[in-house]
């Protein structure tokens, strides 16, 4: 189920009405949810939402999760001693 949803972190906090509380607050995540049904990524939904509801979304979704969607891995290095 989490693969069809996405979050992405803003580059930049943005200040606009969270889609989830519907406050006016600092936007830190982009939720992308793809169409469970499909195997293409087809978009059914975007949610733009503030740092509190990401995280606690994030933690719903992914229960005993210690990883804050923050840390996700920007990049992978391969090591080899050749
Ligand atoms: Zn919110």
């Amino acid at each position: 189920m989490t693969d069809k949803i996405k979050f992405d972190v803003y580059k930049q906090e943005r200040l606009q009405k969270c889609s989830m509380c519907d406050r006016v607050k600092q936007l830190t995540y982009k939720i992308t949810i793809y169409d469970n049904a499909s195997t293409d990524n087809i978009i059914m939904s975007e949610l733009q939402c503030c740092k509190v509801c990401g995280d606690n979304l994030y933690e719903i979704l992914n229960p005993g999760s210690n990883r804050n969607p923050n840390e996700f891995v920007k990049k992978t290095f391969v090591f080899s001693n050749k």
